[in-house]
């Protein structure tokens, strides 16, 4: 059985586009951390089902030590509590699938992981055409979102969800409100290549070991992820059925 890779946002052709700007050295930034992840992804050696763990604190350190150096300067409008960009469909890697899923294993009761799966499930089927393209003005909260508007998986907040930032409020606010694909939010390329980076090395480095290394709507990847208890050896094996009938990020 061999993992299929299906079409994707091309990263690397955003990068390749912004690579003279003189601005920032976001193309650097960027080639940096998919170089630094990839080698990572590929040297990696160690039990198969630790690997979901060592990949998702491996690339999430790399993030979060990128952010507070560039995110730091940038000054972002982002604050706790402000959730606009937490009402829109997530996606994850089943790397980030499987350590969300082992993470809230661990931290809640059977009960509560149960109500989480109830909500999950209530998410997925709202997603009309199995599509999160065109579920993009779907506004339903995350089931990951606290009631106080904080993510309460921050810690293993996907990658995609650590590139969300913004310089205006009112323009988050307006995305909420209106037609998320007529209103542009202020965002910096220099934090969206350099995050992009490391999205780059987990799709090229993935597949070069035998991975499922797609992208997939996020709380359909978290239940496939609790679904089963071996999910985590079954994916370091390269088995493509944990994550086959989850919905796909085609965005
Ligand atoms: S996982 Fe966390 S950061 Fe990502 S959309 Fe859900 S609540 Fe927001």
């Amino acid at each position: 059985m061999g993992i299929k890779t299906h079409p994707r946002p091309d990263y690397a052709a955003l990068a390749r586009r912004h690579k003279n700007d003189s601005e920032f050295s976001f193309f650097e930034a960027s080639q940096a951390n998919q170089k630094a992840i990839q080698s990572h992804i590929l040297e990696d050696k160690g039990p198969g089902e630790q690997l979901a763990i060592k990949l998702s604190d491996a690339t999430h350190a790399h993030a979060s030590g990128f952010l507070e150096q560039v995110g730091r300067k940038l000054g972002t409008a982002c604050e706790k509590g402000c959730s606009y960009c937490c009402h829109q469909p997530a996606t994850a890697f089943p790397f980030e699938a499987l350590r969300i899923a082992g993470a809230l294993k661990a931290t809640r009761t059977k009960e509560q992981v149960e109500a989480l799966q109830d909500k999950m499930r209530a998410r997925v089927r709202d997603l009309k055409d199995s599509s999160v393209r065109k579920n993009m003005n779907n506004k339903t909260a995350c089931p990951l979102l606290s009631d106080e508007n904080q993510c309460s998986v921050y810690e293993n907040r996907p990658l995609t969800c650590r590139m969300a930032h913004s310089f205006s409020v009112q323009r988050c606010r307006q995305s909420f409100e209106k037609d998320r694909a007529k209103v542009q939010i202020p965002m910096s390329l220099q934090l969206l290549t350099g995050i992009s980076g490391i999205i780059e090395a987990a799709f090229e480095g993935l597949p070069k070991k035998r991975l499922d290394g797609n992208l997939y709507e996020l709380c359909s990847s978290v239940l496939a992820a609790l679904a089963h208890p071996e999910a985590a050896a079954q994916w370091a094996q390269g088995d493509p059925r944990v994550f086959k009938d989850c919905i796909k990020d085609d965005t």
